[in-house]
């Protein structure tokens, strides 16, 4: 493909204390963050789902906190290899919802802007307000959208794609993980705003990103999980409505 078109991104080690060890000097309070949520499933349709795990990383890749939520309804599935969670993990850590979001709250700044794949849903599923929890949101799956030349029409990348064509990614072990997740957001809006300083990286990332066989989704490798309608529109059986 375009080695070193992305310069030194592609070198971070996949670790989320990456550059802040051995640091020495102060850095500027961090404006952007992300949010990541995990959802287990309460239910077998597509819509029935709780929070689970919540993680909150700063633009320097600093992990503010990791949250596990235990459910106030019977787990159905823990979509562990989606999710990474699993019942052990989530009975002996997780906290209710209530406490994990006025947790968030106290270590989220008012003046946050928030960075992450559709991270509208996430916020949705805390119930953080613009304006008063946070200032604002950038949805990379909207600045990364790129314009297909061949069927003019707009293409929009799943995170996983994204972090695999652009930072070199490999899938992650463990499945999601709320952290990496929200570290591999992190990551991803700083090397858009260095991308947009040479038209000719970005040029080559859209270009790359097009090129790229797709990723493809667990939802579109797995219809349906432990029972669970894992919500894909082609595949869906169970009939719950679709709700954007
Ligand atoms: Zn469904």
């Amino acid at each position: 493909m375009h080695p070193g078109t992305f310069g030194s991104y592609q070198q971070y080690p996949a670790q989320y204390d990456s550059y802040h060890s051995q640091q020495h000097y102060a850095l500027p309070p961090a404006l952007y963050y992300s949010i990541d949520v995990e959802c287990v499933a309460t239910g077998l349709d597509h819509n029935a789902r709780a929070v689970a795990q919540i993680s909150l990383v700063d633009q320097y890749e600093r992990v503010s906190l990791n949250l596990y939520v235990k459910p106030d309804r019977p787990v159905v599935s823990y979509l562990t290899p989606l999710t990474g969670l699993s019942q052990e993990l989530v009975e002996s850590q997780g906290m209710s919802l209530a406490d994990a979001v006025a947790t968030l709250r106290q270590y989220l700044p008012a003046s946050a802007i928030l960075v992450g794949q559709n991270v509208g849903k996430d916020v949705e599923w805390l119930k953080l307000k613009e304006g008063a929890d946070f200032k604002a949101l950038v949805d990379l799956s909207g600045v990364y959208r790129v314009w297909n030349p061949r069927f003019k029409t707009w293409s929009v990348f799943s995170q996983d794609h994204l972090a695999r064509v652009l930072l070199n990614w490999g899938p992650d072990a463990a499945g999601h993980d709320a952290v990496l997740d929200a570290v591999k957001s992190v990551r991803l809006f700083n090397l858009y705003s260095q991308l947009q300083a040479s038209p000719e990286a970005w040029q080559s990332a859209q270009e790359a990103l097009l090129a790229a066989e797709p990723t493809e989704s667990f939802a579109k490798r797995n219809p349906t999980f432990e029972g669970v309608c894992m919500g894909n529109r082609k595949t869906c059986r169970c009939g719950a409505p679709f709700l954007g």
